[in-house]
């Protein structure tokens, strides 16, 4: 009997260790073998430049859930790269319209509270300059001085849809290639991409290939005016906060690919994607934070938080009906395989 409790002991205690390894390493389940270790991390990160919207807390609340149903952690991160759009008086609102529908996070937030801050992307500058090095320590990056206008005028006539692919002008002619680190014309950092296809799995989608080239072409890592390019800045941040799971809007599809081709880049392990559908007004138009009648003042003025998670619990298929209830209760209600793999989901925003 006693022998055997020792041997218990020791096993607990091997456990223990293990886990503490996975914490320290930032490990996520595609590198632990030790799958029991995994503790689920996810994230909200909105940007500070408006009132959240419904289509914002829909994102948010599937994220709480999928991490609150496995005993996970939830960070939030405050993504404020564009200085002239971001406010604080946005993030304070968005931690308040958070807080008043019932979602807590574990760390980050205006406070700063927890081991992996700044929790502001305003203040992590340094910490993507080092990435960038990394990168640039690749070959594969490189300066480029084309202006927006210049790219647009090089366009295919057939990209109509409002997104530019960058031709390839400042592309070196071979690579890796490792060009002077600060080249004296004023000059936006790119990344080249290779014509081949990106692989990844969305929880919500499935298997994904996508060849960037086609998309997107080599894109921006830090702009002209010095400003940090979104890709890097979430990757940078993902990577060191241990988030291992990223749930948001189908509209950033892309980007996984794009962020997935930067993990490999720099050695890192992805996160599991979870893209979710947007919501549409009645005019199949996805919501913005221009929609005033969907807009978080205009919500709390009619409902009750536990009348909007509702509504957001029935949008997203985890309840049948839109009846009131608080994001706690929906803990055990939740299953990604309950989310419809639609791109959208219109409402009539009258109604609501
Ligand atoms: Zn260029």
């Amino acid at each position: 009997m006693v022998l055997m409790q020792r041997y218990k002991n020791y096993v607990t205690r091997l456990q223990k260790l293990a886990k503490f390894a996975c914490q320290f390493n930032n490990m996520d389940s595609k590198s632990c073998k030790n799958k029991s270790c995994v503790t689920p991390v996810g994230r909200y990160a909105p940007s500070p430049t408006g009132r959240m919207h419904l289509g914002n807390l829909f994102s948010a609340l599937l994220s709480w859930l999928s991490v609150r149903s496995r005993n996970g952690r939830w960070v939030l991160r405050i993504e404020d790269l564009d200085p002239q759009r971001s406010k604080e008086e946005y993030a304070k609102l968005i931690e308040d319209d958070l807080h008043w529908l019932g979602l807590d996070w574990d760390e980050g937030g205006l406070s700063d509270r927890g081991p992996h801050g700044p929790y502001r992307q305003s203040l992590r500058g340094d910490i993507y300059r080092i990435y960038l090095d990394k990168i640039r320590a690749t070959g594969y990056s490189y300066p480029c001085t084309c202006t927006r206008a210049d790219i647009i005028a090089t366009q295919a006539p057939h990209q109509s849809d409002g997104r530019i692919i960058y031709g390839g002008h400042c592309r070196p002619t071979s690579l890796p290639s490792f060009l002077p680190e600060h080249p004296t014309a004023r000059h936006s950092t790119r990344l080249y991409v290779p014509d081949e296809e990106i692989l990844f799995t969305d929880t919500v989608y499935g298997n994904q290939r996508v060849n960037l080239t086609h998309e997107c072409g080599d894109f921006i890592l830090q702009r002209a005016d010095g400003a940090w390019a979104y890709q890097l800045a979430v990757v940078v941040d993902d990577a060191l906060m241990g988030i291992n799971e990223v749930v948001r809007g189908s509209d950033l599809l892309l980007s996984a690919a794009q962020q997935t081709y930067l993990y490999r880049l720099l050695g890192l392990t992805p996160p599991a994607y979870a893209h979710v559908p947007l919501i549409c007004n009645s005019d199949g138009v996805r919501l913005s934070k221009r929609d005033r009648s969907l807009s978080m003042d205009e919500l709390r003025k009619r409902h009750t938080p536990q009348e909007i998670t509702g509504i957001l619990a029935h949008l997203s298929g985890i309840l049948p009906s839109p009846a009131p209830c608080t994001p706690h209760e929906l803990i055990t209600e939740f299953a990604w395989n309950k989310i419809p793999p639609k791109k959208e989901i219109p409402i009539d925003q009258t109604s609501i």
